[in-house]
């Protein structure tokens, strides 16, 4: 049955979808048989896959024990778990984890907390923050102020806080050809230190990035060094530094947390699609020693709460992910996929005359789509392509995860890829087979 405009759900009733039926390893099908490699996990979710026995069977052992303890009264087993081997395998000095239902509620948890944290500490002047504006943080109202899409923001522009927005870390298209990517890093992390000063440093509570960016601008990758500047710029003003792992976190890079890629560990850090890697709606928001002890020292505790926080169901299946991830050695096998990912890429789009770039860490890939490849000059936005691409790919029997330019009016479509970790290399040629079909379908009809 195909849902399409008769759809109950509310929110699909324009669109065509396929009915989802069932998933096995790498592929997901619908009711009409269809088979459909998942090659950018929805978003970036399915790091393990459609049918990972150990979850499953971590899933219903704790529904045969316990599916709901409010946390107004209770803490849960798996809870304490779950943060617990967060915490021990989060960098820097992480010291709790307060588990949520997804990643837009992470983030709202994590602006909220930064606010406490300076009330708590004697600074009630902090409440600004900065963003970058590419940048995808969620679609709840804080989350949306945060993010930098402006087609997104638009309508609800009223209702959104004030957030300043600076220039992303983009390589491709920003920096100067006679520039190194050091000295290109450096002088993006320096706009933070620009806005701060525009600002006035007392006011601002924390600067909030992705360290690989996702679905704005599919996998753009930080240039050596930014970060580290990045976090000597938000030390030398007392502003915290909350990285939104929601997206490039729990493996995809190829480190567990991206940031460790980067020599540098926040203050606040939020997680999701990849810790319940499909299988149930969890995201948590981890912070540091300092903010916690701040918090603990003073009111005693962080007004917040949703009635689903810390379910444990959702934590059962999230710790049994991280072991997954963590103990069975799937994070670490991230690293070799992905080289053979990109060179699968290189050898099927590197002379491809409307690819401008390729880049991304481990199993986290985009692919920009250009009209020229020597200007990098985007396709007209009025062409879809990057529509065209995701239903050429449908067609082909291949999820990918393609999306228009948004940064500045300057970036071009672009498709994210980010398969399950275990995919292996006639899978990942697959791929590649069909997104070169579906790209060169979408160029052709558009
Ligand atoms: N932050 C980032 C970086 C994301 O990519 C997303 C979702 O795509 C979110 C936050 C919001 O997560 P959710 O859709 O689970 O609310």
């Amino acid at each position: 049955m195909s849902s399409g405009a008769d759809s109950a759900v509310f929110g699909r009733s324009s669109a065509t979808l396929s009915t989802a039926s069932h998933g096995e390893g790498v592929y997901l099908y619908d009711t009409d048989g269809r088979q459909y490699l998942d090659g950018s996990g929805g978003a970036a979710v399915s790091c393990l896959g459609h049918s990972d026995e150990k979850v499953r069977a971590a899933i219903h052992g704790q529904l045969d024990k316990l599916a709901f303890a409010h946390t107004g009264f209770f803490t849960s087993e798996p809870a304490e778990r779950l943060a617990r081997k967060l915490i021990d395998n989060a960098p820097g000095d992480i010291a709790r984890a307060y588990l949520l239902a997804g990643g837009s509620e992470a983030v709202e948890a994590a602006l909220k907390l930064a606010r406490q944290y300076f009330l708590e500490i004697g600074q009630p002047g902090r409440h600004r923050v900065i963003a970058r504006r590419q940048s995808y943080h969620g679609n709840t109202l804080g989350a949306l102020a945060a993010g930098g899409n402006a087609w997104r923001r638009e309508k609800y522009a009223p209702l959104l806080i004030e957030v300043s927005h600076i220039a992303p870390c983009f390589a491709y298209r920003e920096k100067h050809a006679d520039e190194s990517l050091e000295a290109y890093g450096q002088r993006a992390a320096n706009e933070l230190e620009a806005e701060i000063q525009r600002l006035g440093p007392d006011s601002v509570m924390a600067f909030i990035a992705e360290p690989v960016v996702g679905a704005t601008a599919g996998a753009v990758d930080p240039a050596p060094g930014y970060f580290q500047r990045i976090r000597e710029i938000c030390d030398a003003h007392g502003i915290l530094l909350i990285l939104d792992e929601v997206m490039c976190g729990m493996g995809r890079t190829g480190s567990l947390f991206a940031c460790e890629q980067d020599g540098i560990a926040p203050d606040i850090v939020t997680i999701a699609k990849g810790l319940g890697a499909g299988y149930a709606p969890i995201g948590a928001m981890l912070a540091s020693e300092r903010i916690y002890r701040a918090i603990a020292d003073g009111s005693g505790s962080f007004q917040h709460g949703h009635t689903y926080h810390g379910h444990p169901l959702a934590a059962a299946a999230g710790g049994a992910v991280l072991e997954r991830l963590v103990d069975d050695g799937l994070v670490a096998g991230v690293p070799g996929k992905g080289d053979r990912l990109v060179q699968a890429l290189q050898a099927r789009f590197g002379q491809h005359p409307h690819v401008g770039d390729i880049r991304g860490r481990g199993l986290f890939r985009g692919v920009e789509l250009v009209e020229n490849r020597e200007t990098k000059a985007p396709f007209e936005p009025s062409r879809k392509i990057n529509v065209k691409v995701k239903k050429a790919a449908m067609a082909e029997g291949l999820i990918c995860y393609p999306a228009g330019g948004t940064v500045d009016g300057k970036s071009g479509d672009h498709i994210l890829l980010a398969p399950p970790f275990i995919i292996n290399d006639d899978q990942i040629d697959e791929l590649t087979d069909k997104l070169g079909r579906a790209i060169d379908t979408a160029i052709a009809a558009a």
